[in-house]
């Protein structure tokens, strides 16, 4: 598997509260929330808690699924123990490949996108107040796209006590590619050059270093993280 990832603080925050891991077909990105260093931890510690999880031995989605509620119990359970962590949480979207399968686990606002073809489809399903607006049919694309609650989450590993996780499995075809992104890259960089610049490099990791450039080059408003992967 081809896989390469960027992750960047951009040019406005003081501190990088995005993470990502890939660890063999396992591929993640976390964009954490909270005050301090909050934020940071929240997104690490999920990162942690799916790094050292068991995958493996049973079911794919239950085994994601068992994992992202740990990564939940160990945010909470930080937070709970330090009063300056209180409410930190954070979005994470997962990948587990499995022989011409991908399972997803999804909570928040990043992104899963499958790439396909010459065509570029978002296989999550945003978790912000604006989304589920939208989604409801509400409001419409242009007022989502600049309505004052588009950044605030509706779930999040840690945040809040009960957890949704959104599972979503589909199967891979050859010369299929994957990309997860927080939101720095979404805000800044619509599908159609999200689609150019993976059709311009050909490795993983150059797609994923221009995806960056080109946030950045965008006025960098968020800290910016994208793993790209072409499995076969
Ligand atoms: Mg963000």
């Amino acid at each position: 598997m081809d896989v390469g990832a960027r992750t960047h603080v951009g040019k406005v925050r003081r501190k990088n509260e995005d993470g990502y891991l890939i660890r063999g077909g396992l591929l993640a990105v976390a964009d954490g929330m909270g005050g301090h260093l909050a934020g940071e931890i929240a997104s690490g510690t999920a990162l942690m808690v799916l790094r050292d999880y068991p995958f493996g031995s049973g079911e794919p989605a239950a085994e994601l699924e068992e994992a992202m509620r740990a990564a939940h119990a160990r945010v909470r359970q930080l937070a709970a123990e330090e009063p300056s962590m209180a409410g930190m949480g954070t979005t994470l979207t997962v990948a587990l490949l499995r022989p011409g399968r991908v399972h997803v686990g999804h909570v928040g606002d990043s992104r899963l996108y499958l790439w396909r073809r010459g065509e570029l489809r978002q296989m999550t399903a945003d978790h912000s107040v604006a989304a589920e607006l939208l989604r409801a049919g509400q409001i419409d694309e242009a007022a989502a796209r600049v309505h004052p609650h588009r950044h605030v989450l509706t779930r999040a590993i840690g945040a809040l006590p009960e957890l949704e996780v959104d599972l979503i499995e589909f199967p891979l075809e050859p010369g299929d590619g994957l990309l997860l992104c927080t939101d720095g890259l979404s805000c800044l960089v619509d599908e159609e050059d999200m689609l150019r610049v993976l059709a311009e490099h050909p490795t993983a990791q150059a797609a994923a270093d221009a995806l960056v450039q080109l946030a950045l080059a965008r006025g960098g408003i968020d800290n910016v993280t994208v793993v790209v992967a072409r499995p076969d």
